[in-house]
């Protein structure tokens, strides 16, 4: 499957401890995240991220785009509902593809272990009906 991994500022912590905690479950999938977000998981994990821009550089957009296509499975965008953002719009366009495309998506760490831990299950392999 194909995992889009997005982390605000103040949940990049948490999303590295997220992936060493889970490392064993994603390194059997394909990981994308936003660029700031992808290199950090690396910095801290084995597992290896396609990258895209960052996410005030467009790269939110380009995991939208990418969830269009179909081409994503499920989404973990553990955002930060404190701090406004000056790309909030794109953060909303994530929620309203993936609801639009009945794409799988947590947006906070207990619904984001939910999520994975099915996904190891198997709970999810109506996706590949879909592709
Ligand atoms: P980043 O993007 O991973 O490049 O920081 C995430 C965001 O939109 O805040």
């Amino acid at each position: 499957m194909n995992i889009g991994l997005v982390a605000h500022d103040a949940k990049k912590k948490l999303m590295q401890n997220f992936c060493i905690a889970y490392r064993g479950i994603l390194s059997k999938h394909a990981l994308f995240a936003t660029g700031t977000t992808g290199r950090l998981i690396e910095e801290v994990t084995s597992l290896s991220i396609h990258k895209y821009l960052s996410g005030h550089l467009g790269g939110t957009q380009q995991l939208g785009a990418q969830i269009e296509h179909n081409e994503i499975d499920l989404v973990i965008f553990l955002r930060d509902p404190l701090t406004p953002k000056s790309h909030e719009p794109d953060v909303n366009n994530i929620v309203r593809i993936c609801d639009a495309h009945n794409i799988p998506l947590a947006t906070n760490l207990a619904t984001a272990e939910l999520l994975v831990k099915s996904l190891d299950r198997g709970d999810m392999e109506w996706r590949e009906m879909y592709k």
